[in-house]
């Protein structure tokens, strides 16, 4: 039976402009990582440091969250706790409407998509722009994004142009350059008349209570340093307790996300504008910029459930995206074919552990379990084993399909007796070739026919792993007998 998921995966798989797009960004970012991290020294014994950094955090959070807080506070920041996405918006929302904000310029925050922000904030009859050039793309289009760092990643430069063309009003063009020189005059000016800013976290430091965010456009700076108000919006778990854990963190997000050593902006943030100057600056004209207020929202959302679960380890997560470019079915299906916020192999273990396996039967389902994205993690986040987690508790909860709860104790029975599952095989064998071509099968029945509706499926080998495996003993023992004896 098809449902909403693999009709969604059905659709992008016959979507060629996706794949296009999809090609050219993922391979891009996977070669570009490989090349930044062979230029970091010992990288790693970092990313052994980064993942220690994380566990340890984790397994301190409310000690270093409480920390977080007093030091925003104590820069002058106000801290808001959310339990959950409702209270969220909602916290946003009335921090809004004390500051009589008409608009808000956003910059680019994962957990406010998690949060559904834009449309709480819309109900309130506030305007709310997206900044970064990825998700004013994503937005202008009506669509969700489909890539953690790269919100537009299905869209072909071709399809962007005409877009613009269409919402901005611009002259037909696919020239990148062209594009975003006019997303740029046009963000120009809400930057400018914007009554607030919002914006993600990427670190949070506990002992300083900075938070750190990483752009490379530019607009994460304008975001939060030009509206009266700045909102930064954080999951509870992105905290490190240091600054120097802080750098390490730094090292391995960048080269991880987009190949770079650092992006372009990294900017770190300890409370709103100081007008009068700081004791370290006695005597001096105070800050000349940055927001009246600060408020950063603490948004929960499900985390604290995990902690402490076997599925705890995917909080350790750090957003970089490098899981999503590496992954076989990711760049075949693309993000938005997974129907969570968090597409790819996080998604497929975050969205299940924060909201439960329910609602989301197929997501642990849809991966190879090849461990390429355990490789790449810069955390070394053990993807894999968690999906088998998340599968092992989707059986427990009574998703398996009916024809695979019939089959498993029926293979079940034949591996374990075998003169069964060697007629078995030897009957499969025969059948298949007998109904092969040149080798290979073009259909195959259903449950199985799934396989066979993209790519044929080769007619099983003439003679069984184990005889070949038998014989090319014998051949080897026989050729080292000749060869002792000669
Ligand atoms: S799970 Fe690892 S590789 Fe994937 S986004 Fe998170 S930190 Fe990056």
């Amino acid at each position: 039976m098809s449902s909403p998921f693999h009709s969604r995966v059905a659709g992008a798989l016959v979507d060629d402009n996706l794949h296009i797009a999809l090609n050219r960004v993922t391979s891009r970012f996977t070669t570009l990582r490989l090349n930044a991290l062979a230029s970091l020294p010992h990288a790693d014994s970092v990313r052994d440091r980064a993942r220690a950094i994380r566990a340890h955090t984790l397994s301190r959070l409310d000690i270093y969250l409480a920390q977080f807080a007093d030091s925003v506070e104590a820069a002058g920041g106000r801290v808001h706790w959310a339990a959950d996405a409702h209270a969220a918006n909602r916290i946003v929302a009335e921090i809004a409407k004390a500051a009589r904000a008409r608009t808000v310029v956003k910059g680019k925050s994962m957990v406010s998509e998690e949060t559904h922000l834009n449309p709480a904030l819309e109900a309130e009859g506030i305007t709310v722009v997206e900044s970064d050039l990825g998700e004013y793309i994503i937005q202008l289009a009506g669509e969700t994004p489909s890539h953690i760092i790269a919100p537009a990643v299905h869209k072909t430069k071709e399809q962007v142009g005409q877009l613009f063309h269409e919402k901005l009003g611009i002259p037909l063009t696919h020239d990148p350059a062209l594009l975003t020189a006019a997303a740029r005059a046009k963000l120009r000016e809400v930057f400018l008349t914007a009554d607030m800013g919002i914006s993600g976290v990427n670190f949070g430091v506990a002992e300083t209570g900075t938070i750190c965010i990483v752009t490379n456009e530019g607009n994460g700076r304008l975001t939060t340093s030009t509206p009266r108000v700045h909102v930064a919006m954080m999951g509870i778990e992105r905290l490190v307790p240091t600054l120097d854990d802080l750098s390490a963190m730094l090292q391995v997000l960048a080269r991880s996300a987009t190949g770079q050593k650092l992006s372009v902006y990294t900017s770190l943030i300890t409370g709103p504008r100081r007008r009068r100057p700081s004791k370290q600056s006695e005597g001096g004209p105070g800050e000349p910029d940055g927001p009246d207020e600060l408020h950063v929202v603490l948004v929960d959302n499900g985390r604290s459930r995990v902690l402490g679960t076997r599925l705890a380890e995917i909080l350790y997560c750090i957003r970089c995206g490098a899981c999503l470019n590496i992954c076989p079915v990711y760049q075949q299906i693309g993000g938005h074919a997974y129907g969570s916020v968090y597409p790819g192999p996080v998604g497929a273990v975050l969205t299940p552990a924060l909201e439960g396996v329910e609602p989301w039967p197929e997501l642990p389902q849809a991966s190879t379990l090849c461990g390429a994205c355990r490789d790449v993690c810069p955390v070394r986040i053990d993807i894999p084993r968690m999906l088998l987690e998340l599968r092992d508790a989707g059986h427990r909860a009574g998703q398996t399909p009916a024809w695979l709860k019939l089959f498993l104790p029926l293979y079940q029975l034949a591996a374990t007796q075998p003169a069964l599952f060697n007629f078995g095989a030897a009957a499969a064998r025969w059948i298949t070739r007998a109904l092969s071509s040149n080798g290979w099968l073009k259909r195959l029945p259903p449950p199985l026919s799934g396989w066979t509706d993209h790519r044929d499926f080769p007619a099983f080998a003439a003679q069984p792993f184990s005889a070949q495996f038998k014989n090319h003993h014998k051949g080897a023992k026989t050729q080292r007998n000749t060869k002792d004896s000669s």
